[in-house]
This record gives C-alpha cells, sequence and structure tokens, in this order.
C-alpha cells in the first residue's frame, strides 16, 4: 500500500479524505500529522511517496530536500494556493500538484457574507438581542444595490463575486492583468478602481507583483468610506497601512479571510494565549473588521472536491498518466511564460 503522508490535518480534513479513500480500488495508506510541513518536521514522511499540504505548510528549499532525501515522490497541495512552496527547489525532484478550484462560489459567498456582516453589523446585532437590546442605535447600513464593486483578480472566485454582487443590483469594476474575455467585465486601471469603487475585494494570487498591492498609496486614493474584503492572502494588503486608513475612517471596514502574519495562528485555539502581533490584536479589536481564520473554502462540497481531486492528482502520479493539476517552476507564471504542458508532454519533468 503506498503511504501518503498528510500534514496540518484536522478532523474534518480527515473525514473526507478517509471516505474519498475507502472508495478507491487500490487505497492509499493515510498517515495523518497535525503538524505542520516545516523544514523540522518533513523528516516524519519518511516512509511515504507522497506528502500532501495545504496553505500555510512552509514548504522552503530545506523541506523540500528533506522529502526528497526521504523518498518522497509527489508533493499533493491540497489547495489552489501555492506561494508557500519553492518550486526552485522541487524542480526535477518532487512533482508538485494541487487542487486548482475546490469550491470559487463557497470563497465568493464568504466574501459577499464578510461584506454584508460588515455592512449591516450583523455581528453587533446578534451579540446585542442575545443580551435583549433590541436597540438599533449605530447599526445603521448601506444599501449595496446601485454601489460600486471593484473586483481585482477576476479568475474563477473573482468571477463567481461579480455574479453574486450582480445579483445584488451593483455596477462592477475590474482590474486584472489578462482580463477574461466574452464575460462582459467592465475592465478598468487599478487607480479608477481604487477611486470609483464602495467595495474593494481582493481576488488575485499572492505574487511579487501583488504584495501589498493594497498599501498605503492605495488606501489614499479610495473613496472615502469604501469596504475592503481580502478572501486571497493576507500579504495582498499592508496590515500596517489598513490600520492607519481604519483609524483615519476613510474606510468604512475590512472583511478580512486571511492576514499577511497568519501562518502560525490560523487553524489553531490561542484563546488561552497572549497574541504577541499587536498590528492582528488591534484589527480585531476594531468593530468595523470582521476577521475569519481561512475559513472561505470551508464548506462540505469544497472539502469532498478536495479529497477527490487530491486522491485523482495521486493516482494520475503513480498510474503514469498526464498530470493535469501540476504546477512547476517553469509554468508558475502562467500565461506569457513557459507553459511545459503546452509541449506536449504529460508532466512537467
Ligand atoms: P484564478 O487563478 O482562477 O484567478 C486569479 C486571477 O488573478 C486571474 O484572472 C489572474 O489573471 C489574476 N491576476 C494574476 N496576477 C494579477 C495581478 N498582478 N493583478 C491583478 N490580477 C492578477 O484563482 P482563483 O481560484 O479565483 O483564486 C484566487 C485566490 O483566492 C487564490 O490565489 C487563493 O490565494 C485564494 N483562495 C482563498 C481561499 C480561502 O479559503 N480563503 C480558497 C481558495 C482560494
Amino acid at each position: 500500500m503506498r503511504k501518503v503522508a498528510l500534514f496540518d490535518t484536522k478532523p474534518y480534513d480527515k473525514e473526507y479524505f478517509d471516505a474519498v479513500n475507502a472508495k478507491q480500488t487500490a487505497p492509499y495508506e493515510m498517515v495523518y500529522f497535525e503538524n505542520k510541513l516545516t523544514a523540522q518536521t518533513a523528516q516524519l514522511a519518511k516512509g511515504c511517496e507522497a506528502v500532501c499540504a495545504f496553505v500555510n505548510d512552509d514548504i522552503s528549499k530545506e523541506a523540500i530536500e528533506t522529502l526528497y532525501g526521504a523518498g518522497v515522490k509527489v508533493l499533493a497541495m491540497r489547495c489552489a494556493g501555492y506561494s508557500n512552496v519553492d518550486f526552485k527547489a522541487a524542480f526535477g525532484k518532487i512533482n508538485v500538484v494541487r487542487v486548482p478550484a475546490y469550491s470559487p462560489n463557497g470563497v465568493a459567498e464568504h466574501a459577499m457574507a464578510l461584506l454584508q456582516t460588515l455592512n449591516r453589523k450583523i455581528h453587533k446585532a446578534y451579540n446585542r438581542t442575545r443580551d435583549f437590546n433590541f436597540s438599533l442605535v449605530g447599526l445603521t447600513g448601506i444599501n449595496l444595490h446601485g454601489k460600486t464593486a471593484g473586483v481585482i483578480g477576476t479568475g474563477k472566485i473573482g468571477q463567481a463575486f461579480i455574479d453574486i454582487c450582480r445579483g445584488y443590483g451593483m455596477r462592477v469594476i475590474a482590474y486584472d492583468l489578462y482580463p477574461a474575455k466574452d464575460k462582459g467585465i467592465e475592465y478598468v486601471d487599478m487607480d479608477t478602481l481604487l477611486k470609483e469603487s464602495d467595495v474593494i475585494s481582493l481576488h488575485c494570487p499572492l505574487t511579487e507583483q501583488t504584495h501589498h498591492i493594497l498599501d498605503a498609496s492605495a488606501f489614499s486614493k479610495m473613496k472615502k468610506g469604501a469596504f475592503i474584503v481580502n478572501t486571497s492572502r493576507g500579504a495582498l494588503i499592508d496590515s500596517e497601512a489598513l490600520l492607519e486608513a481604519l483609524n483615519a475612517e476613510t474606510i468604512r471596514g475590512a472583511g478580512l479571510d486571511v492576514y499577511e502574519e497568519e501562518a502560525n495562528l490560523f487553524f489553531e485555539d490561542f484563546s488561552g494565549t497572549v497574541i504577541k502581533d499587536d498590528v492582528l490584536s488591534l484589527l480585531v479589536s476594531k468593530p468595523n473588521v470582521i476577521l475569519t481564520s481561512h475559513q472561505a473554502f470551508l464548506t462540505e462540497e469544497a472539502l469532498e472536491n478536495i479529497a477527490e481531486t487530491t486522491i485523482e492528482n495521486l493516482n494520475a502520479y503513480f498510474d503514469d498518466q498526464e498530470l493535469v493539476n501540476e504546477v512547476c517552476y517553469q509554468c508558475i507564471g502562467g500565461k506569457g511564460k513557459v507553459q511545459c504542458k503546452e509541449e506536449g508532454k504529460k508532466r512537467c519533468f
């Protein structure tokens, strides 16, 4: 039986992976670790031919070398993003596959849930009515109908969010390096998006270009009273600049599912601990900030898709089939850079 080491696993991961694996004609031996995958924990994968990792694992050059030395051949990311993988170190040694889309609608729905919780102050109303405080003072929101949503990144999740905004009767404008064709999306330059949007929602990946795409300069160009929503990656926003914009009341509120320093915090219970990250503490303390801990993906449908696609990716690898969901050092740049699969190969190397 081939062994797969799954890192950073939670009870819900185990439930769905066990269910999908049990349906396989040749099931894998799943070895579940609660630890994150790091240079220090990589040696736990000894004896496993495959490793399955998630968004906050630290898959550095050192981790890759330890995995390779331990006999690991394939790294199956059970997520879409891969900014935590050192692809240069993996190239030629360990093939990397991912789950490109597990629930774009689920993530987009969570983005709108964050926005409407903030806007209509549902979090405050929930606490008030539990205390039989039925006052409405301070709970005034705005109609989204007729307002402008600015969407940065119009891939799968961005387009699902655009559909939801259109359902609310919003005008949608968007910015993307690679505009989608035939989708009827009104693309504008970044400055126009910042200036005209009542809601700015981030749906682009984290790259060198998008790191701190919302920085102090971007906040200074925004329409006063705009909402910010980030369900993509924390480092798209300069958190200190966000705090300043919140303090200056130039923005109305922020709905965050991700945070740039989330890696050692999110998915764990620190309720009995003094959090030493002052920026996070200040953000969380604000009534107009809603923070969820990278849960936008967390739906039953997504967990099932993640487990199914990950196991299909592993089957393809071990059956010597084409790795349709492979990403590598050469092709991560995507459009414009080398596309390994266009060269007619079954896998990147
Ligand atoms: P996608 O690849 O379908 O779309 C990304 C879009 O961003 C593409 O259209 C691309 O052209 C665009 N883009 C790339 N570089 C850009 C730039 N410099 N400026 C503007 N646009 C740029 O990805 P997706 O499936 O829609 O996912 C978007 C992001 O959502 C992922 O990168 C991931 O970080 C995040 N995500 C978060 C969760 C969660 O639970 N919070 C779950 C899944 C994905």
